[in-house]
């Protein structure tokens, strides 16, 4: 599955983030650096529609989609010059498809600060920075290699245009400007993507508040909102200790637990669902009485694309896929009445897959 990192500095609740999600025992501990390895978990993807036609359906097994976390530990000031964990990190978060931006919004003087105070924007500063040094690094030598590609009156076409594009890059990430920024055709995004960037990956920030700051945020959010509508990124806020204990409630006591905060859904549902969101995704279902499941997607995948996600024979021998949408299904109450309003068609191999799609493939094998 797709994954996303989770960075940030130490001590501003990645590991507490990444327990809850995972539902680990916290090990989360007052210390820098106490999350030294790369930490993987995966999470299935919360879909209250899924409840909605499983309650329908009613089938013999339910399987979610899922979204995998990866806890990035390590990244201090300096650590693009090999401060702290140094280099590390650099070769986990590169492998990483989104970035989830950690940054510390509750003051606790319990809790040691890396930089000696709560200071969101200087955190966010660092963070980026490093990711940025780390790029600009990589950018430079490539830089050095296309340029000698590049050179000789007879190179290819490609060669050249890979120099343009390193050096668009370069010139982007010396201003001190994230690589998603720079302007460039589908054919340099191609050769941008061989390159790896990380500050090319989108990003989220998440508002780690204290449980108070939830609803309204607080002044360090304010700092971190401003910041984000300045890159053009998105913000979830959250309280990772009250995640952390909601996690380890067990089903009936959670829902009573956030009734009585006043809140509907777990925030790392939020939290996932924005994710799924930065992603790209969306999520299609195939519904029978043996097994009702959903299935991760790219907006935009088409029939075939979205058939190759189950099986690669079904991408392969694919006729058509009898489709309709789960909206419809909830609106009108059952799977026969969706067909007798005609909202159950037949949809070829140029069908844009819709999010909520519930489909039955066929298919030559
Ligand atoms: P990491 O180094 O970024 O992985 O940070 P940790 O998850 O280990 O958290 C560092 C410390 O902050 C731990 O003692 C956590 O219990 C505490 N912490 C994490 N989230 C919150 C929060 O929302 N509120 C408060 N008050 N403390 C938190």
């Amino acid at each position: 599955p797709l994954n996303c990192g989770i960075v940030g500095l130490p001590n501003v609740g990645k590991s507490t983030i990444f327990n809850a999600l995972t539902s680990a025992e916290a090990q989360a501990a007052n210390y820098p650096f106490c999350t030294i390895d790369p930490n993987v978990g995966i999470v299935p993807v919360p879909d209250t529609r899924m409840d909605r036609i499983v309650s329908m359906v009613k089938p013999n097994s339910i399987v979610p989609t899922t979204m995998e976390f990866v806890d990035i530990a390590g990244i201090v000031e300096g650590a693009s010059k090999g401060e702290g964990l140094g280099n590390q990190f650099l070769s986990h978060i590169r492998q990483t498809d989104a970035i989830l931006h950690v940054v510390r919004c509750f003051a606790d003087d319990e809790i040691i600060h890396v930089a000696g105070g709560v200071n969101p924007l200087h955190d966010i500063d660092v963070i980026n920075t490093e990711l940025l040094l780390a790029d600009l690094e990589s950018v430079e030598k490539r830089l050095v290699k296309a340029e000698k590609a590049a050179k000789p009156a007879n190179a290819p076409t490609s060669a050249k245009l890979e120099f343009e594009t390193v050096k668009k890059l370069q010139a982007v990430l010396a201003e001190g400007k994230p690589a998603r920024t720079a302007d460039l055709t589908d054919d340099e995004k191609l050769i941008a993507r061989d390159l790896f960037l990380i500050t090319m990956k989108p990003m989220l920030y998440v508002a780690n508040v204290d449980e108070g700051s939830i609803a309204d945020g607080n002044e360090f959010t304010k700092l971190v909102d401003q910041r984000a509508q300045e890159d053009g990124s998105q913000v979830v806020r959250i309280c990772g200790a009250m995640e952390s204990e909601i996690s380890l409630l067990d089903p009936a006591d959670r829902k009573e637990f956030l009734d009585a905060a006043g809140l509907e859904e777990p925030g790392l549902n939020r939290l996932i669902h924005a994710a799924y969101k930065l992603l790209g995704l969306i999520t299609y279902f195939t519904a029978g009485v043996q097994e009702v499941r959903a299935w991760t997607i790219r907006k935009g995948t088409k029939a075939p694309g979205a058939a190759g996600v189950i099986h690669s024979d079904f991408e392969r021998g694919f006729i058509k896929a009898d489709t309709y949408n789960c909206e419809d299904l909830f609106r009108l109450g059952s799977e026969g009445a969706v067909k007798d309003a005609g909202l159950l068609k037949s949809e070829g191999k140029e069908y844009v897959v819709k999010d909520g799609d519930v489909m039955f493939f066929k298919f030559n094998v």
